[in-house]
């Protein structure tokens, strides 16, 4: 907080030359609300009536109305309803179906059902920007493919369900820029079926995600190694894009930038504003794309361009993971909820809802973002196209040496589309650029490709 306070303010100093005020920029506390309004007690409730439900395997019962995933299904639904209440008709929420057709971990044609509250942006110019934060509400026991164990997936993933829920329950009465895709998917254990349907609609109807959360397995704080961890969190990001074209490589071989992905720079984005404003959870910034032999419904909008993250507890206990409910030689196996820590979960999605906050109500990132490259020189040279929202401000350029992990060094530039850093090579830096609203809201960074001058 006061790290963003005080940027904030050198920014409109260096702008207007007027004394540095005292007084946070207005949306900056509103941050701050929406983190205090964030409650363990509902989270709590979530996850152990998501229990309830015996289990939420996806080719388990969809028309019994207390056991199955179609009676978890139907009561997110009208949770979502209730959150989309204190919205004034900004939020609205949909069962998105498809029949998924036999697969692997699918033995017979099966309806797919994601749970999608859409909290609009009331910004003209950034209502058509995305952010979308998921947890999946299936679950399963040893079996992907047995729908009548108990599979109670307290952790894995009702955690992530509680805290969408929650951050939908407490975002839907504030305005933000941008939209806000609140979701609970279906299918994660079969192979990513319901996340894949929503990426693949998304970009078959070339929606404009600029941002994709998950949140699995965020809840377990005491790990199967003994360690107790309530203080940090993990967010995953890869470098290379998933979908990284053969000339975007030959560049990548050439100068670098395989550290810094538009999911990277996102990663970085979260760490300084979940830093900022949930002290007590520090993000652990993990530089790959998921855990080794693991996946998460980040990956099927990876693989279609959308900037995406994983958020995962820290210390994971895999005695309480994808196994049937049994004590062996006195130990408790199963998914329960008393090896979920609720207060932890609260923590996660504060963590969530200030970066999604602060994504929503910051203008885009600039687009069209080049470096002069063909003209050898000790300075340099970034363009960029001018962003369209009528409330920015200007525009930063960031830097940092070559080997270090997070951008260090910034200056405010003005409402321009050209600046050149002069004595300052790019040869010996990596630079960045991000937007600035007259709130001070600052956008994610993007990174810049090179380009002849002439062009
Ligand atoms: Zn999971």
């Amino acid at each position: 907080m006061i790290f963003l306070l005080a940027a904030n303010l050198g920014l409109v100093a260096a702008q207007t030359r007027q004394p540095a005020r005292r007084s946070a920029p207005v949306r900056n506390r509103a941050i701050a609300n929406i983190v205090r309004e964030i409650d363990a007690r509902n989270v709590e409730a979530t996850i152990r009536k998501l229990v309830s439900f015996g289990t939420r395997n996806t080719l388990s019962e969809q028309n019994d109305p207390k056991r199955g995933i179609g009676a978890a299904r139907d009561w997110l639904y009208a949770e979502f309803l209730k959150a989309a209440e204190a919205s004034n008709g900004r939020m609205t929420v949909e069962k998105q179906s498809y029949e998924q057709a036999k697969a692997p971990r699918v033995p017979e044609p099966t309806i797919i059902t994601n749970v999608v509250a859409t909290l609009k942006g009331s910004q003209p110019e950034a209502t058509d920007r995305i952010y979308v934060v998921s947890g999946h509400y299936d679950s399963m026991c040893n079996s992907p493919t047995d729908a009548k164990c108990d599979a109670p997936g307290a952790n894995d993933d009702a955690s992530g369900t509680a805290a969408v829920l929650e951050m939908a329950r407490v975002m839907a009465k504030y305005e933000f820029d941008a939209t806000i895709v609140f979701m609970a998917v279906a299918g994660e254990e079969q192979s990513l079926l319901g996340s894949t349907h929503f990426a693949e609609q998304a970009k078959q109807k070339s929606w404009n995600v600029d941002a994709m959360f998950t949140n699995d397995i965020a809840g377990n704080t005491l790990g199967g190694n003994g360690v107790r961890d309530r203080n940090h969190l993990r967010v995953f990001s890869e470098g290379v894009p998933s979908n990284e074209t053969a000339a975007e490589a030959t560049t990548r071989r050439s100068v670098g930038g395989e550290n810094d992905s538009a999911s990277r720079q996102l990663a970085r984005f979260i760490k300084e504003i979940g830093d900022a404003f949930v002290p007590q959870m520090k993000v652990m910034m993990i530089y790959r794309r998921d855990r080794y032999g693991r996946g998460g419904d980040h990956i099927p909008f990876l693989e279609r361009g959308y900037p995406a993250v994983r958020f995962t507890e820290v210390n994971e206990d895999f005695r309480h993971q994808h196994q049937n409910v049994r004590v062996e030689n006195g130990v408790q196996f199963g998914d329960l909820p008393e090896f979920v820590d609720f207060a932890y979960v609260a923590n996660v999605a504060r963590v969530n809802a200030a970066s999604l906050a602060a994504l929503a109500w910051a203008p885009s990132r600039p687009k069209g973002v080049t470096i002069v490259a063909q003209r050898l020189s000790n300075d340099t040279e970034l363009r960029w196209d001018a962003n369209k929202e009528p409330d920015l401000a200007g525009y930063e350029i960031v830097w940092r040496d070559t080997t270090a992990p997070v951008w260090t060094d910034a200056k405010p530039v003005g409402n321009v589309t050209s600046f050149t850093m002069k004595g300052m090579s790019k040869d010996n830096y990596f630079f960045g650029l991000r937007s600035v609203d007259k709130d001070g809201n600052k956008s994610p960074v993007t990174y810049p490709r090179p380009q002849a001058r002439n062009q």
